[in-house]
């Protein structure tokens, strides 16, 4: 239920190609109102004219916190973009600094894209109800994150789960799209992988019989199977465009009760294993939502409210 008093957050999602901006008291609000973008251009630019829309959404009224979830790599603890982001120009850009030069003293939130859904999903989406919740994202590149009791899971920096390493599938001998690694999961089976393959194709351009989705099920299925086999996960939620494609989940379901072999006691029977991997719940709203988590964590200086936060209710 929305309450007048609750505070008035604002959310920015970071992508490589759109900015998207939106403000909301609930994350309910966040999902369902409609939000601006703005093209993702110079740094300088870009921030100028996200925090103009942010006040300007704002209205009369001052913002008390703002959750940014960017592409990364990011340094989590400076909320800085790192030097290995391919968007040479945002390389040091300090999200916490530049933010809080254009928009005083608000509390800030910043994680990366692939974290704030995941921890979005994990908390309202189809995570809901789950502990121990995962999230992949499969679209130009691929991202992975780990909540563990409504928290994401942060070591040494964030996970890059899309630079894991899967087995070849027989007869691909596609050299691999990623710069560091060619042949990481990213390398094999992201919408940047599927265009190199096939001389410039787009996902939803190749019909529903073509080879490459065989060959999508199969890395993507291991790559769940991978991620069941280190955290036990109990949902693995895939979303991203490459996802959107017909009949793409039901194959990497299928794959995957294959690849199990069923030997993962946890998962149950094949019917359950195969329940593991979900479409997303809150669909292209996770990011947004997840900024929301975000700032209304940073209000609370760090510490979740549980009773407002895990709960349907919001
Ligand atoms: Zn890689």
């Amino acid at each position: 239920m929305v309450q007048s008093d609750d505070p008035l957050i604002g959310v920015i999602e970071a992508g490589g190609t759109w900015v998207r901006v939106g403000v909301g008291r609930t994350w309910q609000q966040v999902r369902d109102a409609p939000h601006d973008a703005i093209a993702t251009g110079e740094p300088a630019e870009t921030l100028r004219a996200t925090c103009a829309l942010l006040r300007r959404l704002a209205g009369s009224e001052s913002l008390a916190g703002v959750g940014v979830a960017s592409f990364g790599p990011l340094d989590l603890a400076r909320g800085v973009i790192g030097p290995s982001t391919p968007k040479l120009a945002w390389r040091g850009v300090d999200w916490r600094a530049e933010l809080a030069s254009r928009l005083g003293d608000v509390a800030l939130g910043v994680d990366t894209d692939t974290d704030a859904a995941a921890l979005a999903e994990a908390r309202w989406g189809a995570g809901l109800g789950r502990s121990v919740v995962a999230y992949l994202t499969v679209g130009t590149g691929i991202g992975g994150g780990l909540v563990v009791d409504g928290r994401v899971v942060h070591g040494r920096g964030h996970p890059e789960m899309g630079h894991m390493r899967v087995p070849r599938e027989p007869g691909d001998h596609f050299a691999g799209s990623c710069e560091a690694h060619g042949d990481c999961l990213e390398g094999l089976a992201s919408g940047a992988a599927i265009a190199a393959r096939y001389a410039g194709a787009s996902a939803d351009s190749l019909g529903p019989a073509h080879r490459v989705w065989s060959l999508e099920a199969g890395y993507l299925a291991s790559a769940v199977s991978n991620v069941l086999s280190v955290a036990a996960a109990q949902v693995v939620i895939l979303g991203g465009g490459v996802m959107g494609a017909s009949g793409l989940l039901g194959r990497v379901r299928a794959t995957l009760v294959e690849r199990v072999h069923g030997y993962l006691d946890f998962a149950g029977s094949p019917g359950e294993l195969s329940e593991v991997p979900q479409a997303p719940g809150l669909k292209g709203r996770a990011g947004l939502v997840g900024a929301f988590a975000l700032a209304r964590a940073a209000l609370s200086d760090g510490v979740d409210e549980p009773g407002r936060t895990l709960g349907a209710g919001g």
